[in-house]
């Protein structure tokens, strides 16, 4: 799915990239486009026609490029319809991007609950003038959220902390739901250290230290304000992946947490590397899934590729969006030379 925006330009780079790994490390991936977002809208009278559903119910992974304003559609028909309930974003810094990074040893991932919460967008006018909203949050939700968050941590040894973010102080029974269960499934992994901190506190400690987080995981609303955050603080918006999966189906799609960018669409300037992150990320659950470490080998060959790039002091290989000159496909250029 190319999306509309900055997306296909952001897309094809990563297809380049995808192809030239595939020849290096010998594998085939089969490639289907199907419409999806504002420009299929226009076209189809659907941001997600039928035809785009059943081919990515019927694909082993999905990589998305933003979409714009029929973003809530895609995310109702796909993240909701495939119950796509973990969204994953990693937020990683290098030296040679510091500033705008915060710091060069940022490298912490956002987890967020991506079926349920304020997301849901229940609204309803109770009077003319008098709008409401309701957020659903299940026990249920919160259970699986929270042995995701544990689980990932306790295999990923380099991630020892799940700090959870809520406003359970004001939301006293649907966040303290949410708390209720992360401090009992924190009972069940003692290789893992817990913290639960007001999302408000939270976001002044990751602006101040944000080398100390490891997973940060919250409900819908939150984590999606948060990753944005973490995403800044380590670089940018167009470097952050993302991840939307539901671990018991293996049903999944990958695509950066940054939207459709109108503001500089069409001039070949958008920093690709949250695309190509989120292809690394596919390419790793594929490898996974398959049990074929040649897929796995070419995921860290891409993270490889970008952390030359992004260590490299040389201003001229940085997309613009950190300050560098290079375009969008000349990243990509670079990126496939540092495999
Ligand atoms: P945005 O993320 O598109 O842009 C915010 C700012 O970040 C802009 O200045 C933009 O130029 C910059 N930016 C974003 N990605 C960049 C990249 N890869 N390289 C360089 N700069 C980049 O957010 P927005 O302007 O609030 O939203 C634009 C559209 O995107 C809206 O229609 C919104 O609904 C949609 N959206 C889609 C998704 C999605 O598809 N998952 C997510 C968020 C927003």
């Amino acid at each position: 799915m190319r999306g509309d925006g900055i997306g296909p330009e952001i897309v094809d780079a990563t297809i380049s990239l995808l192809d030239s790994i595939q020849e290096r490390n010998h594998f085939k991936l089969h490639y289907t486009f199907v419409p999806a977002g504002d420009s299929a809208l226009k076209e189809y009278g659907d941001p997600l026609p039928e035809r785009s559903i059943e081919q990515f119910a019927n694909s082993d992974a999905c990589l998305k490029g933003p979409v714009g304003e029929t973003i809530g559609d895609i995310n109702q028909r796909l993240r909701f319809g495939f119950d796509l309930y973990a969204n994953i974003r990693p937020a990683r810094s290098y030296k040679g991007i510091c500033p705008p990074a915060l710091r060069p040893d940022i490298d912490l991932i956002v987890i967020r609950e991506n079926s349920e919460g304020f997301y849901r967008a229940i609204e309803s006018e109770v009077e003319p003038g008098i709008w409401t909203t309701m957020g659903v949050f299940t026990e249920k939700g919160a259970r699986r959220l929270a042995n995701f968050a544990f689980g990932y941590a306790s295999r990923n040894r380099h991630m020892r902390k799940v700090t959870l973010a809520t406003k359970a102080n004001i939301f006293r029974k649907t966040h303290g739901l949410y708390l209720k269960t992360f401090q009992e499934t924190a009972r069940q992994f003692s290789n893992v250290n817990f913290e639960h901190l007001y999302a408000d506190a939270l976001c002044a400690r990751l602006v101040r230290d944000p080398q100390n987080f490891d997973v940060i995981v919250s409900e819908n609303l939150l984590a999606d304000l948060l990753s944005d955050l973490a995403g800044q603080i380590a670089g940018g918006l167009g470097m952050t992946p993302g991840t939307n999966i539901n671990y018991e189906t293996k049903r999944a799609f990958f695509e950066p947490t940054h939207g459709s960018a109108p503001d500089i669409a069409g001039k070949g300037i958008a920093n690709p590397i949250g695309q190509v992150r989120s292809a690394a990320l596919m390419l790793e659950f594929l490898g996974f899934a398959n049990h074929d470490t040649r897929l796995t080998e070419a995921a860290t060959h891409f993270e490889k590729g970008i952390a030359t790039l992004l260590n490299s002091p040389n201003k001229e290989n940085l997309p613009i969006e950190l300050g560098g000159t290079a375009n969008t496909q000349r990243v990509a250029e670079l990126i496939s030379q540092f495999f």
